[in-house]
């Protein structure tokens, strides 16, 4: 079973906490691909409420599948439910507590609802324990006191799980039972607002599946990864969520096999190894530094090689890793080496349909006598071949016992039961040695490599079935301007239509990541506020087009640098505005120029290998062509230049207009010339640089 997210809830049965992070108290973490987001503090029920409902309603309007898990019993020890409802459905239970609790920050009535319950059992209990000062009518303050009200004192989950509280203690150090009270109300009305399917008493059916999680599973993890900084409960939602999520959908599926009985049951109960195991090794990007973007200050223009290598050297992949089958591996990129299963070739095999025997045959005529029988690809010959015997052997044929060489079957005369052909045959003639192409746990693909359909060929050869790869990047696709319109639609002359976003998701699109299509900000910057916000929760970087400069409407900038991380970059290259870059919290912008023309080759040029590295996969730079150029060209020093080109009869042609703003001199183009930054008088004949667009991958 897969889940696009996984939320994880630490409940508490108390009041409000105050508007600081405390323990005891609720956090949110939240979780997708084995990653997990800083956990959110919930100082009370009503606040945790608001917010899960919120959170769940986004992901499901995303068409996001969510496992949210909540740290208290789901259900009771058998027979509580016929004597509480008359009936043993668990969610009559959910019912009963969503009508009978009342709940505000600073108090509620949990202890006079336990008592009341206990009065409908014989005898004293089931529930105990008492905060309050004042009595609660039938509720006793000690458990030794309870007696004869015929439940059992622990449900199944809770005898199996060492150090699990049973859900009747309402007070005292580790008492589950009043954020269990407590809780089910919030889970009845969850289920009912966002159509929840609830584990393990119905099919996970819907887009959302509550879950009944207990953290100390996972205790040892979470205490050895404890940082200063975080409070216990936080790290513990937050290790939980990263592991559920990390974990391959089979064990997961694994986890959530469980019986449908009234009781309910823990996730990962019995399977503590898979959870452990989850929790260990999570891939978990670090997060990208504020000045990840800064350049050396003082510099007023930056050649570009030099902002590459800043580029290069300060961005760090921000994907998870997830298992494909091979078939769906091409474009993803490897997030381990990949090593050969078994060698390849696994057994010697013949290169040639021929008759195989023991090598060498000296020069001169030779007449062996021929076996009965055959070596054929998938069908080997499983007797040997004795000295001077031979075997009629086909293509891939394993080679039998006694056969290290293989006569051409062209060079072969044939009768019943001898061939004869003339030497001299060198020893291992036509035959392919076991593992002569890859030996059996060799690195036979790297991690960070781009999958090509090669690679599937690679990897199947060598027995490997599923890939590790990096999950994908989401690249966010902005436009901005209030004159930008869609394209097709009635303009007014003011208006263009948005050129950029059509290109650049296509772009993204070629690149093998995933889409989000931002849409189009106008010139507000409050408006642009709100899509970077919520652009930055769905999307790993955000890419977006105009807006960039310092002018009055160059709102990207001026939100980036009130958010502190604005990098301004001037770089010696034309076509190409300043660039603005920053983090929009914890999500890369990069701002490219608004121009097409611009915005394209800052994309390919700077955007591309950004985006490879956050993506996880190895820095690399386009392989370009020398070629005569058919063009004039004075070239000024101080810059580098790209010229919209293409190959035309063996030579390279560039573009006539080097205006900006004639888009269709990007269609007309197969590549770009490259010219550095010196000071250059090109003549038709002169070699110059070409970098076809299928060097950016496109
Ligand atoms: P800006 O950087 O916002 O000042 O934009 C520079 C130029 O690019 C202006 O002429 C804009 O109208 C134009 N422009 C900006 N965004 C787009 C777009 N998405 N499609 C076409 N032209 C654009
Ligand atoms: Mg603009």
């Amino acid at each position: 079973m897969k889940f696009d997210t996984v939320l994880m809830v630490d409940w508490s049965g108390g009041n409000d906490r105050g508007p600081t992070p405390k323990k005891d108290s609720i956090f949110a973490g939240v979780a997708r691909n084995g990653i997990a987001q800083e956990p959110v503090y919930l100082r009370n029920r009503q606040v945790a409420e608001g917010w899960i409902t919120e959170f769940l309603r986004t992901e499901q309007a995303a068409g996001r599948k969510v496992l949210a898990g909540f740290d208290f019993a789901f259900g009771y020890p058998m027979g509580f439910g016929e004597v509480l409802t008359g009936s043993d459905d668990p969610f009559a239970v959910w019912d009963w507590f969503e009508a009978k609790i009342e709940d505000s920050p600073k108090s509620n009535n949990r202890f006079d609802v336990a008592g009341e319950i206990n009065a409908l059992f014989p005898g004293v209990g089931p529930f105990w324990g008492n905060a309050l000062k004042r009595d609660v009518k039938r509720l006793p303050r000690k458990g030794s006191t309870r007696e004869g009200h015929g439940l059992p004192e622990k449900r199944a989950a809770e005898e199996a799980a060492k150090g699990a509280f049973p859900v009747w203690q309402l007070s005292g150090a580790g008492a589950v039972g009043s954020q269990t009270i407590m809780g089910l109300p919030v889970l009845s009305r969850l289920r009912k607002t966002c159509g929840a399917s609830v584990w393990p008493f119905e099919p996970l059916t819907a887009d959302v599946a509550l879950v009944e999680v207990w953290p100390s599973l996972i205790g040892k993890v979470v205490a050895a990864t404890q940082p200063d900084d975080r409070v216990r409960d936080a790290h513990q939602v937050y290790t939980l969520a990263r592991a559920v999520s990390a974990m391959p959908p089979d064990e997961l599926e694994t986890l959530l096999d469980v019986p449908a009985t009234p009781e309910g049951s823990i996730l990962g109960l019995g399977h503590e190894k898979l959870l452990m195991k989850a929790a260990v090794a999570p891939v978990q990007a670090p997060p990208l530094r504020n000045d990840c973007f800064a350049l050396p200050p003082g510099v007023t223009w930056t050649p570009v090689p030099k902002a590459l290598a800043h580029l290069r050297d300060n961005l760090s992949p921000v994907t998870g890793s997830e298992t494909v089958p091979l078939h769906d591996g091409a474009g993803r990129i490897l997030s381990q080496d990949v090593t050969a299963l078994r060698a390849h070739p696994p057994a010697p095999n013949s290169a040639v349909d021929g008759y195989g025997f023991a090598g060498p045959a000296e020069a001169g005529e030779h007449v062996m006598t021929l076996l009965e029988g055959r070596s054929a690809a998938g069908h080997p010959y499983d007797g040997t071949v004795p000295a001077g015997h031979a075997l009629r052997v086909l293509t891939g044929a394993v080679l039998p016992q006694g056969v290290d060489t293989v006569v051409l079957q062209e060079d072969v005369n044939v009768t019943d039961k001898c061939i004869a052909f003339r030497g001299p045959i060198r020893l291992g003639a036509n035959a392919r040695k076991a593992g002569e192409d890859m030996a059996a746990d060799q690195v036979i693909l790297r991690a960070g490599r781009l999958l090509t359909p090669a690679d599937l060929a690679t990897a199947a050869a060598a027995g490997v079935g599923e890939l590790p790869v990096r999950t994908r990047l989401r690249v966010g696709i902005l436009s901005t301007g209030d004159e930008l319109l869609a394209p097709g639609s009635k303009a007014t002359e003011g208006q263009i239509f948005d050129a950029n976003r059509p290109m650049l998701c296509a772009i993204a699109a070629a690149w093998g990541y995933k889409v989000v299509d931002l849409g189009r900000a106008p010139d507000d910057r409050g408006q642009l506020r709100g899509i970077l916000d919520r652009a930055s929760a769905s999307c790993d970087v955000i890419i977006s087009s105009g807006g960039a400069s310092a002018g009055d409407e160059d709102h990207m900038s001026s939100l980036l640098k009130n958010a502190g991380s604005l990098a301004m970059w001037r770089v010696a290259m034309k076509p190409g505005r300043p660039l603005a870059m920053g983090l929009w919290g914890k999500t890369p912008v990069l701002g490219l120029p608004g121009n097409p023309v611009a915005a394209m080759i800052c994309a390919l040029i700077f955007a591309r290998p950004a985006l490879q590295v956050l993506a996880g996969g190895t820095w690399s730079e386009p392989e370009g062509y020398m070629g005569r150029a058919t063009f004039r060209k004075s070239k000024k020093a101080g810059r580098r230049e790209y010229l919209r080109a293409r190959i035309s009869n063996g030579r390279v042609a560039i573009f006539p207009s080097e205006g900006s703003g004639r888009v269709s001199g990007l269609s007309w183009a197969t590549g770009l010339v490259e010219l550095d930054d010196s000071a250059r008088e090109i003549r038709p004949g002169d070699s110059v640089r070409f970098v076809p667009f299928g060097s950016f991958g496109l």
